[in-house]
């Protein structure tokens, strides 16, 4: 639970926080078209979705892997309702036991989807009985114990099963070899995030120009679940303060209030940067000695803090750990070490030029 706490405090965590739960049935887009953003992936599922209507058989399995917040649970809900079939979810750490999932399996209705989030954290146990209820649609439990024990096959409907999550790594392979469409979801793009925002803006009555959707969107670290918090706060300021509507000024003071720079970065991101830039002199440095260095359990650093500095290249992966890239010396405002001075010159002149 400490970790999930540590998760929690920030702003611009990609988890989900008690306040987006609540306004999650306003803001969330309930079909394909509704859907920004990850054309590919929907251009896809458009198919399947398609070729399993005209079929009238279930959809193949479908994974979908990506940082949180990019929306896997949405495209879940939304591939269900275009199949027009019952949604179903659950999550890998709440199945405990084999006798859990055998519940949620034989309540299913022909072509339900079933969503489990989380997908790699499921016990082992309960994954032996996924694989044939996967593969061939029927469980296989064991009833009873010692001599008297037998077993006992129950067929179940033919269903969709949709899995989430955020280390596909972590997944055993036979898991997910039985996936038929995995599906990786991307970053959203700056211009994406502001159209984002801009629906949800009218779907909560925020008052909002294109500039100040811009800068939101500019700083929500390519997720769509903090492009939505970031969202809700700045309306916040801007209707106590009456500034609204919300343009590029109420949102970046608001943000600079809120301690989110122009990047999208908040303390967390910095406390990790300077600590490889102070502590280890740029790096490389091994990711459980920063997890130690910072009082933050591993998973935390990799699954949160670290897919957005990879990504905007601060952050550099290498055999031998973390480093950082003179992008992160000239955004913190360091000197980088020498062999990095060329890179930076390089860098700013093709900013120059770009
Ligand atoms: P994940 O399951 O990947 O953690 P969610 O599906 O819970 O992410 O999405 C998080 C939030 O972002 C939800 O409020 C959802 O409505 C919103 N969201 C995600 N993707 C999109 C999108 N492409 N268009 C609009 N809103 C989105």
């Amino acid at each position: 639970m400490i970790e999930k706490d540590t998760k929690k405090e920030r702003l611009t965590s990609p988890d989900d926080q008690e306040e987006d739960i609540a306004v999650i049935h306003t803001v969330r887009p309930t079909s394909l078209d509704g859907f920004l953003g990850q054309s590919s992936a929907k251009e896809n599922l458009k198919i399947f979705i398609e070729a399993a209507k005209q079929r009238k058989q279930a959809m193949d399995h479908t994974l979908f892997h990506g940082p949180p917040g990019l929306g896997k649970t949405t495209l879940a809900h939304i591939v269900a309702k275009e199949l027009g079939v019952n949604f179903h979810a659950t999550s890998g750490p709440i199945l405990s036991k084999a006798g859990d999932l055998a519940a949620l399996l034989t309540n299913l209705q022909p072509r339900d989807v079933l969503f489990i989030d989380e997908i790699h954290r499921l016990n082992p146990i309960v994954e032996e009985v996924l694989y044939p209820a996967m593969e061939d649609y029927h469980l296989d439990l064991v009833i009873g114990e010692g001599p008297s024990a037998r077993s006992l096959r129950i067929d179940l409907a033919q269903f969709t099963l949709i899995g989430a999550t955020t280390r596909a790594g972590l997944m055993t392979r036979p898991l997910r070899e039985r996936f038929g469409i995995p599906l990786r979801l991307q970053f959203y793009t700056s211009e994406e995030l502001a159209e984002i925002i801009i629906t949800q803006s009218k779907k909560l009555s925020i008052e909002l120009t294109c500039e100040g959707a811009a800068e939101i969107a500019q700083r929500s670290r390519g997720t769509p679940r903090i492009a939505g918090r970031l969202l809700r706060r700045v309306g916040d300021y801007a209707l106590v303060e009456k500034t609204l509507p919300i343009t590029n000024k109420v949102a970046d003071k608001a943000l600079k209030r809120l301690e989110v720079d122009h990047k999208g970065l908040d303390s967390a991101d910095k406390r990790y940067l300077n600590q490889i830039a102070f502590a280890y002199a740029g790096g490389p440095v091994g990711i459980d000695t920063m997890a130690a260095a910072l009082s933050e359990p591993r998973d935390v650093l990799e699954d949160v803090v670290e897919p957005y500095l990879l990504q905007e290249g601060f952050l550099q992966r290498t055999p031998r750990g973390r480093q950082l890239t003179s992008v992160a010396y000239q955004h913190l405002g360091l000197d980088p070490p020498a062999g990095m001075i060329k890179e930076l010159i390089d860098f700013r002149s093709n900013e120059n030029k770009g």
